[in-house]
């Protein structure tokens, strides 16, 4: 043992080092135009293997990197693997501010959901009273009808005006809403059956490495409903794609193993049926 090792072995409890050493579901992925030069899908696809991540929500902007994924493991499928594709809804980076009020991307995102193999909306951002907008409605009615799942990054005032057009929809509310107080989460998993809380960029959960006991009784208490990604938005995020997913193996073996398993896997593989 040299003298690095002993020291860490010194310093670090035994209890911190286990992970949880399980499947992931990674329920946040982007596959944008700017990374697809620098990631290759075959690159990418053995940063999942490495990984132990056995099942991502894929989408990009444009929808071609998606694409390029699907197709891949369409091509040269690899066992246990499986992309879940969500239609992006924005085309290019002028779409942001806008895509909510503009039919042209109610129609793309009807037409793209021709092609049969996508299972969501999203990731979009929205806030307050834009949900409201026709648009909005016809996206998320057509959602509902098709049995995409919306994967929205929003605020609670546009969480609740997406259920309100539709409470058929099921939303992945990614980052969890980001700052709403748990207490509130709680009232809006009650209040919404068909609401999962997704958790990337969640430091706040963890404190010096572990767990803080609020988030760690409250994943506990509400297993079966969230899920974890990594939202690769930009290429640094799958440079620190391993630490991504090591942050959560740490965290999650916290927690009561059932729980973890949910958190980690079943809750994704549940809402897509995968095995
Ligand atoms: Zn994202």
């Amino acid at each position: 043992m040299n003298r690095l090792l002993a020291l860490f072995v010194a310093v670090v409890p035994l209890g911190a080092l286990a992970v949880y050493e399980g499947p992931l579901f990674d329920a946040h992925l982007h596959y944008n135009d700017d990374a697809v030069g620098h990631y290759s899908v075959g690159a990418v696809m053995e940063l999942f293997s490495k990984n132990g991540v056995k099942a991502i929500i894929a989408n990009s902007r444009p929808n071609d990197g998606t694409r390029a994924l699907v197709e891949a493991n369409r091509k040269a499928p690899r066992p246990g693997f499986a992309v879940v594709p969500f239609i992006r809804v924005y085309r290019d980076r002028a779409d942001y501010g806008t895509w909510h009020a503009n039919p042209d991307i109610a129609q793309m995102i009807e037409d793209e959901a021709k092609r049969g193999y996508y299972r969501g909306v999203g990731e979009f951002h929205i806030f307050g009273r834009e949900a409201a907008s026709e648009v909005v409605k016809r996206i998320v009615n057509f959602a509902a009808s098709r049995d995409l799942v919306l994967h929205a990054h929003c605020d609670e005032a546009a969480l609740e005006l997406l259920f309100a057009h539709n409470p058929q929809a099921r939303i992945i509310w990614a980052h969890t809403g980001f700052n709403t107080p748990l207490a509130r989460v709680e009232e809006l998993f009650a209040k919404y059956p068909r609401l999962w809380g997704e958790l990337s960029y969640r430091w706040d959960v963890t404190e010096g490495g572990r767990l803080t006991p609020e988030w760690k009784a409250f994943f506990t208490k509400h297993a079966a409903r969230f899920l974890v990604g990594s939202d690769t938005w930009v290429n640094q995020r799958w440079q620190s794609y391993p630490e991504t997913m090591g942050t959560y193996r740490r965290w999650l073996a916290e927690l009561p193993p059932e729980a973890a398993e949910r958190i980690a896997w079943k809750n994704g593989a549940a809402l897509f049926g995968l095995p």
